[in-house]
């Protein structure tokens, strides 16, 4: 239900519930017009940035991809996203907490800064919506999850393992997942790839489901590989907008041909509606290379989509049991 008119609602919204109806060309930019704030009390689930490109390997830009897909959000905030049929926001209370502040010229504090920011947000019971930002900002979000959910389930949307050997201490995105492995943050064996389409000698225990494979099998294969491999365990969902083709895609730092349209991996994430989800983060956008903001629009629909999951499980009271139950009521 459309209730709010008004403009700039990221700071005058005077409820948390319900969508918008601000005109999507202008007002203050959150992710999708919620308000800004960074007090969590009775919030479900906290939206943020994370600017970062430095661990990018080859064409920069990232760090503009939480402005990017704030500005594509608008164009999804005034009605009950398809093809859910219901306003996520009268189910869930969702707050933008603005963007993670770090220190370009101190790299290597960088991650800590990040777990940190995540902490704040994941300890004080909220579910984090994550948008960065290059990969790398995975390995410090999946610490502050870890430390309040245990070992985690990795579903990752990607062209690439990112599970690639360093010493362990890199800040690069490619290599952040195996840090992953190697520290206990994520469960290779209740892990998942999707849409993997460059060579890596080993899988580290995780399940990869490539390209070709996803192309070959469908939508509904895929979802109920995913869900078999992951099980009841918390799930943690990564999406890295280069597993979509560059022709869906094209504004992203590593682009490689062949990849999963957008309807395709919609149609995936919606067969995931019971995966008991702890956390999310979408990476990866670079809006320079970007034509059009479709890319920022693939991200954001996304996002969107993960929270319509996250709304329809809190209403049948499922999900992972250390995610705070649902309190509003459900129409
Ligand atoms: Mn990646
Ligand atoms: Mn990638």
């Amino acid at each position: 239900m459309v209730k709010k008119t008004g403009s700039d609602q990221a700071f005058t919204a005077a409820s948390l519930d319900g969508m918008g109806g601000e005109p999507t060309y202008g007002g203050a930019l959150s992710f999708l017009r919620r308000r800004y704030s960074r007090d969590f009390a009775g919030v479900d689930v906290v939206v943020s940035g994370v600017p970062l490109d430095l661990a990018t390997t080859n064409r920069p830009g990232a760090r503009f991809g939480p402005q990017a897909i704030r500005r594509a959000s608008a164009m999804l905030s005034w009605g009950k996203p398809w093809p859910w049929g219901f306003d996520p926001f009268e189910r869930l209370a969702v707050v933008d907490a603005g963007d993670c502040w770090f220190d370009f010229g101190r790299p290597e504090t960088i991650a800590a800064a990040i777990e940190r920011h995540a902490r704040d947000i994941v300890d004080a019971g909220a579910t984090m919506l994550t948008l960065g930002g290059d990969h790398f900002i995975s390995e410090p979000l999946l610490r502050a999850h870890h430390a309040r959910y245990g070992p985690l389930a990795l579903v990752q949307f990607d062209a690439h393992s990112d599970t690639w050997a360093d010493e362990g201490r890199r800040l690069d995105h490619g290599t952040q997942f195996r840090h992953a492995i190697e520290d206990g943050l994520i469960d290779p064996r209740h892990s998942v790839q999707v849409g993997i389409r460059t060579f890596n000698d080993a899988d580290h225990g995780i399940t990869v489901l490539d390209a070709a494979w996803v192309e070959a099998e469908g939508a509904a294969a895929v979802a109920r590989e995913v869900r078999r491999v992951v099980g009841d365990r918390p799930a943690y969902l990564s999406f890295d907008v280069d597993c979509l083709d560059p022709g869906f895609a094209p504004g992203t730092g590593t682009p490689v041909a062949g990849g999963l349209s957008t309807a395709a991996a919609r149609a995936i994430l919606r067969g995931l509606a019971e995966v008991p989800f702890v956390g999310m983060d979408v990476v990866e956008v670079s809006p320079p290379y970007d034509v059009a903001d479709v890319t920022a629009l693939a991200a954001a629909t996304i996002a969107l989509d993960w929270l319509c999951i996250v709304a329809r499980q809190r209403r049948r009271g499922i999900g992972h049991a250390r995610i705070p139950s649902l309190t509003s009521v459900d129409p």
